[in-house]
């Protein structure tokens, strides 16, 4: 008895000694594996659902606008450059003109890789837009790129735009995972639709061969004697791809080496915010390319719950208390192009690709999380950012925009001094900027719409919404869920649910943070941000859910004023004049400059707005003219489909 009792002791010493070396290798090694997180909601394949109302006219209009015609708008960008196949690049390629302006020196290296996500984030906004809209010419042609790209993989795996010569044998700039994050990210979402097991092989292959090549622990595939490495940082996104794949497949390798390469990313000597020793740093605010730095929230997001390690949900925690700063009233983050340690403000610009890659980042961790205030964000940078910044009835976006928008003729504002500046106009190409932000253009519905569904524990939630219509399996029963409404456009949202047999199940459709009240026609609880409707569901039931919302005045970081009813943020929108600064020979697609008839940028005394449209939320604002100090009356309106506008009002008296 005495022995057992000794023994005992002894284990629960071990037991303790150990759990105390632990806890102490965890305070110094924020990249150790501790436990992995669940996560709370599951994204559904691709054409689970399926855009309807005002989603499907954007989708559609992307399709036969810059998205569908991108092709013929730079035919030797997105088809002749067989990059990732016969013209793979070598140490004899020459130097191409890809269309970026930019200095001689250093950046020269990094345009060999940028075609890459040029061509691969077109074909995934394509397809994807495709699939959305079940286009059977465009999934013809899909299909047929997507065959000749697989044919360029090699037997060992490959699959990239580097000769056998050059690929992973870098210590500098390079875009090998760049490269093959676009690519497979787009041939995930093929997969998505097609479900071939051949298809998922050559994805699962073509990342072994990654896997070999920078083994994990054992490499250093973010080693740059420079430490400004645009393409290869951007190449820490290829966690995208192993996500996904964790989630197809559950292997947990897949996780495991999306921490590995965000360690190696940490160690090394790179000018990115996003490493871990820089997050933890509450002091340091964000200072670099906007778009590495919100693409890689996703990262953080990923070897956090890769890891369950505590000082990387710290890191991440402080890394959103950082991006907060920078967001403009609209949600857009500061990004024109770098961020530079400045806060949030109407008069900057944010990049269209910064918009995408942000969206995705709040939309990955509300699946992580399963919490609501991420896709309150989604949809608040959807709504007003993006809304914002594409036409409204052309096919074509600003590369850059800000939420105060006085002049769109190609410098921030008016700005000429720099006359290669083009970035603040609309364009269906952008192509003396960097053909990036239009693919993007072409990704981001697809990827709010197949988020607005996910699977939850008992059922299904809508995190995200709007028109839409879901087509799901549960416990063997097809169940179809339809949203009709044009929400946001209308705040009265029509549910019809059907089940193949009778099934209980929960779905729960979230109550957004602006919703002062709400009322649903039939019975639900109210939990954590949703609205829980737990039944019997059978061969149809329909009910209505209508959200109210109140006017409110907000402040900028800089003490202006700004207005937002809803989910919407108001502006008082200028009479633009436009000019046309191209065409294209066979397109209907135009690029456009707009010149204000009259600019005035008003201040506010504080007085009371008053409701002029409730539908539109429309608002009549008394408004303080600069020059004679008098007060107009003034309409604002939601900044979402406006072109020139004033969001922010500095505070000034009246005479
Ligand atoms: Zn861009």
């Amino acid at each position: 008895m005495k022995t057992w009792l000794t023994g005992l002791f002894m284990a629960l010493m071990w037991i303790s000694v150990t759990c105390q070396t632990q806890a102490q290798v965890r305070k110094s090694n924020p990249f150790q594996k501790v436990r992995p997180l669940p996560v709370m909601l599951h994204p559904l394949p691709l054409h689970s659902v399926k855009p309807l109302g005002w989603l499907e006219r954007e989708v559609r209009k992307n399709l036969n606008g810059f998205t569908g015609q991108l092709e013929q708008l730079a035919p030797d960008l997105l088809v002749e450059d067989q990059l990732y196949g016969k013209q793979r690049l070598s140490k004899q390629t020459p130097i191409k003109n890809l269309g970026a302006l930019g200095e001689a020196g250093d950046w020269q290296v990094q345009y060999l890789w940028w075609n890459s996500e040029t061509q691969s984030n077109w074909l995934d906004g394509w397809l994807r837009s495709a699939i959305l809209l079940d286009d059977t010419t465009s999934l013809s042609k899909v299909e047929y790129l997507v065959a000749r790209l697989l044919e360029s993989q090699d037997e060992d795996g490959y699959l990239g735009i580097y000769d056998r010569a050059l690929r992973y044998q870098f210590d500098n700039e390079n875009g090998e995972l760049w490269a093959k994050t676009t690519l497979l990210r787009a041939l995930l979402g093929w997969y998505d639709y097609q479900k071939s097991p051949k298809l998922l092989l050559a994805i699962e292959q073509a990342v072994a061969n990654v896997m070999i090549a920078y083994p994990m622990g054992r490499s250093q595939p973010f080693k740059s004697t420079n430490p400004n490495a645009s393409g290869l940082t951007h190449g820490l996104a290829f966690t995208d791809v192993l996500d996904q794949l964790h989630a197809i497949t559950g292997k947990e390798v897949y996780l495991d080496y999306a921490l590995f390469l965000y360690e190696d990313f940490s160690r090394q000597t790179l000018n990115e915010d996003a490493q871990w020793s820089k997050l933890m740093n509450i002091k340091l605010p964000l200072h670099g390319h906007g778009v590495h730095t919100y693409e890689h929230l996703r990262s953080v997001a990923a070897a956090y719950y890769a890891s369950g390690n505590p000082l990387l949900g710290q890191a991440l925690n402080l890394f959103l208390k950082k991006i907060e700063k920078t967001l403009a009233p609209s949600g857009g983050p500061i990004s024109d192009e770098f961020i530079k340690g400045r806060q949030g403000h109407p008069d900057i610009g944010y990049e269209f690709c910064a918009l995408h890659e942000l969206m995705a980042g709040w939309i990955s961790l509300l699946a992580k999380t399963g919490k609501p205030q991420y896709a309150d964000r989604a949809e608040h940078l959807l709504f007003n950012a993006v809304l914002g910044n594409t036409h409204p009835t052309e096919s074509s976006i600003c590369y850059l925009k800000q939420d105060n928008a006085w002049v769109l003729q190609g410098g921030n504002n008016g700005d000429t001094t720099d006359h290669h500046q083009t970035r603040y106009r609309y364009s269906p190409l952008h192509r003396e900027a960097a053909v990036c932000c239009v693919p993007n253009a072409g990704r981001i519905f697809p990827y709010y719409i197949q988020n607005m569904w996910m699977k939850s524990t008992n059922g299904f939630t809508a995190s995200l919404l709007g028109p839409s219509e879901l087509q799901a399996m549960f416990e063997g029963a097809k169940v179809v869920i339809r949203q009709e409404a044009d929400f946001p456009f209308d705040n009265r949202l029509r549910f019809s649910i059907s089940s193949s047999s009778p099934k209980t199940f929960e779905l729960r459709i979230r109550k957004p943070d602006w919703a002062k009240t709400f009322h649903s026609s039939i019975p639900c609880t109210e939990h954590n941000g949703y609205l829980v409707f737990r039944r019997l569901w059978g061969s149809a039931t329909d009910f209505t859910l209508t959200f109210s919302s109140e006017l409110k005045a907000k402040s900028t970081g800089q003490q202006e004023r700004y207005f937002q009813s809803g989910p919407w943020v108001l502006c008082h929108a200028l009479e633009a004049m436009p000019v046309v600064t191209r065409t294209w020979e066979k397109s209907n697609l135009r690029e456009l400059a707009y010149y204000p008839v009259k600019k005035v940028k008003y201040g506010y005394n504080g007085g009371r707005l008053l409701e002029e449209n409730k539908q539109l939320h429309h608002f009549k604002a008394p408004l303080v003219h600069p020059e004679t100090g008098k007060t107009d009356v003034v309409l604002l309106q939601p900044m979402a489909r406006t072109i020139l506008r004033q969001v922010s009002f500095p505070l000034r008296s009246s005479q």
